[in-house]
């Protein structure tokens, strides 16, 4: 029974709906813009850290389509780091949980000066489709300082290209936010004036 329907499954093909065209170019400027701002500011390549908190995993599919072979962040030098020590960016996604709010604020005070907290998603934002559980704080900029929020259910790999550059380019730098943290952000795209 099984090899009829191996067969069956092999001749009909995908069933998943076409991936929408990347347009190629756009996407090397990105990353060739988002490598020489972030060399520009730090000297080197930029560093990313993802910091998981409490998201659907529906954002985490499209950062990974950040190191896919579509958008390959890395082969300009800008990667993904595995600790926050390593990290100019912490690349945060989900609504901010509260069993993740200590766990949050630890990274963030790993990463070394200048660092900047990127919000990705809808849930990021404010809490999106979590907002009003007990479980949740709200947006991530309720317990971090947000540097940029990058809004969407999920925000598409470009748009977080995009955001990622706007960060850099602006070249902030402002003071640090001390000890209790927030404020900083406003919701949308910042930085990029
Ligand atoms: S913004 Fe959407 S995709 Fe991202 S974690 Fe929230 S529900 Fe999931």
């Amino acid at each position: 029974m099984l090899l009829p329907r191996l067969v069956r499954d092999l001749l009909r093909g995908p069933q998943t709906d076409p991936a929408p065209p990347v347009p190629e170019i756009t996407v090397s400027a990105l990353i060739e813009r988002l490598d020489a701002a972030a060399r520009a500011r730090l000297g080197r390549s930029l560093a990313i850290r993802h910091v998981g908190s409490g998201s659907c995993n529906g954002c985490e599919l499209e950062i990974n389509g950040l190191s896919g072979v579509v958008y390959d962040l890395e082969r300009l030098g800008l990667r993904f780091v595995a600790s926050p020590r390593h990290a100019d960016v912490l690349l945060v996604t989900g609504p901010a949980c509260r069993n993740m709010t200590e766990a949050m604020q630890r990274a963030w005070h790993c990463a070394p000066e200048p660092r900047w907290v990127v919000a990705v998603g809808d849930c990021a934002l404010d809490g999106g489709v979590f907002r009003d559980s007990y479980a949740v704080e709200g947006g991530v900029g309720q317990v971090l300082p947000v540097d940029l929020v990058i809004p969407g259910c999920p925000p598409s790999p470009g748009l977080m290209l995009e955001g990622l550059l706007a960060l850099v380019e602006a070249q902030r730098d402002e003071d640090e936010v001390p000890a209790g943290m927030p404020p900083r952000a406003e919701p949308g795209f910042r930085n990029q004036g």
